[in-house]
């Protein structure tokens, strides 16, 4: 069994700790800051299919693992995912595009009636299409029950120090630590998110990864939704993008999102290259969403805050070793699905860490070309 050095503490990093001490590695992980400190402590908590074809395994085998964590508590069936249309046609058009991406959802259009039927909290005025998944979880649950699990298996979890690969010969020798440390390793796993890019190659040569931050809020009320719901066009989240042109804050891209978990609701998110003041944005955002859920106006505010979105140019995220350097393995680029593929994805490379025949399908390998 070799011995595996893990960069990041985010919940690609932490199942990867997981998987591999369950199967007798001897594991070590490094996180600059805390565990969950990048998206996977701040995301919207929604773990969902993310309409990629090539992802939907990601996506259940996510699903299983964490069905096997008690702390997550998730039910049965899925709570169901409502994407909301102003425009009838756009629902219907939504609903015929998720049929042919992944059937298994059986996306069914809702009229405005039934909307308020099955979501009275809504305002007039929207049609839907109801898809079959969607788990609401608190932001850092899984992340951290993940963390736990990987401590209670023997990894050894190092908060707080900054690495980056040990590589001489076009092999990896283990980490050197910001501290000037060097912990040696047979193998390297860089789990670091939209910092991933510059450790697996500090020329820049490699797959860019960029981040694509995003605000959330927190707000606390009694009733909440019954489904996990999203604008339209979320699946359109999955790209990069570019700087704004200037203008005010106001103008900052943004598209709704509400996730509920007890009293505490997740509204979201904005879509910008650059970091932005949470607090700042907090308004903004309650009364963009005010508009489609009206409750939300006279709720309090508990929270705001900001993390990066790990994108990749074709909305997939690369796995596996990386070519040209033996021993060192990349699992990131998760985009706006990490929560709901990234443990099915650390699974893969943990496989092939472990030397076993790779199953990473040619379209999420860390060494494709991405135009
Ligand atoms: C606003 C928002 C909402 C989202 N909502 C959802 C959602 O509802 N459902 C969903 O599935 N996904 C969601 N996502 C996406 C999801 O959060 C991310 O895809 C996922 O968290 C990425 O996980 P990761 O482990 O790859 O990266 P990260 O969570 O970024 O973790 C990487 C870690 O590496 C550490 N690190 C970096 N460099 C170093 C270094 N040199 N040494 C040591 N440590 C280092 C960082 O500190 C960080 O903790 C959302 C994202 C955003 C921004």
């Amino acid at each position: 069994m070799p011995d595996v050095a893990i960069i990041g503490g985010g919940i690609i990093g932490c199942s990867a700790a997981a998987l591999l001490a369950e199967r007798g590695a001897s594991v070590a992980l490094f996180e600059q800051s805390r565990l969950g400190a990048g998206a996977s402590g701040r995301n919207s908590g929604a773990v969902q299919h993310p309409f990629d074809p090539l992802l939907a395994g990601l996506y259940r085998d996510t699903v299983a693992l964490y069905r096997t964590l008690p702390e997550l508590q998730l039910p049965e069936a899925p709570v169901g995912l409502l994407l909301l249309s102003r425009d009838p046609r756009g629902a219907s058009l939504r609903a015929a595009e998720v049929a042919t991406q992944a059937p298994d959802l059986a996306p069914r259009v809702l009229d405005e009636a039934e909307v308020r039927d099955v979501e009275p909290i809504l305002a007039a005025g929207w049609s839907a299409v109801v898809l079959r998944t969607g788990y609401p979880i608190p932001p850092q649950a899984a992340t951290e029950a993940l963390g736990r699990l990987a401590t209670s298996r023997g990894a050894h979890l190092v908060e707080g120090l900054a690495v980056r690969p040990w590589v001489v010969d076009g092999r990896v020798r283990g980490i050197l630590g910001q501290d000037g440390s060097r912990h040696p390793a047979d193998a390297v796993l860089v789990a670091a998110g939209p910092w991933s890019g510059s450790l697996v190659d500090p020329s820049g040569g490699w797959q860019p990864i960029a981040p694509t931050y995003g605000v959330t809020v927190q707000l606390e009320m009694a009733a909440g939704a019954r489904h996990i719901l999203e604008e339209g066009l979320v699946h359109t989240i999955n790209r990069r993008v570019e700087a704004p042109e200037a203008g005010a804050e106001t103008d900052i891209e943004s598209l709704f999102s509400m996730v509920s978990v007890g009293t505490t609701h997740t509204i979201g998110s904005t879509f910008v290259p650059h970091p932005v003041e949470p607090e700042r944005l907090a308004e903004l955002l309650v009364e963009r969403a005010s508009a489609l859920v009206p409750s939300l106006a006279a709720a309090r505010i508990i929270g705001a805050r900001v993390c990066a979105r790990p994108q990749s140019a074709d909305g997939r995220p690369f796995l596996g070793s990386v070519p040209g350097v033996d021993g060192l393995f990349v699992c990131a680029g998760h985009g706006p699905w990490g929560i709901s593929t990234g443990p099915g994805s650390a699974r893969l490379v943990v496989d092939m860490i472990l030397g076993a025949r790779s199953t990473i399908p040619d379209g999420l390998t860390a060494g494709r070309v991405v135009a």
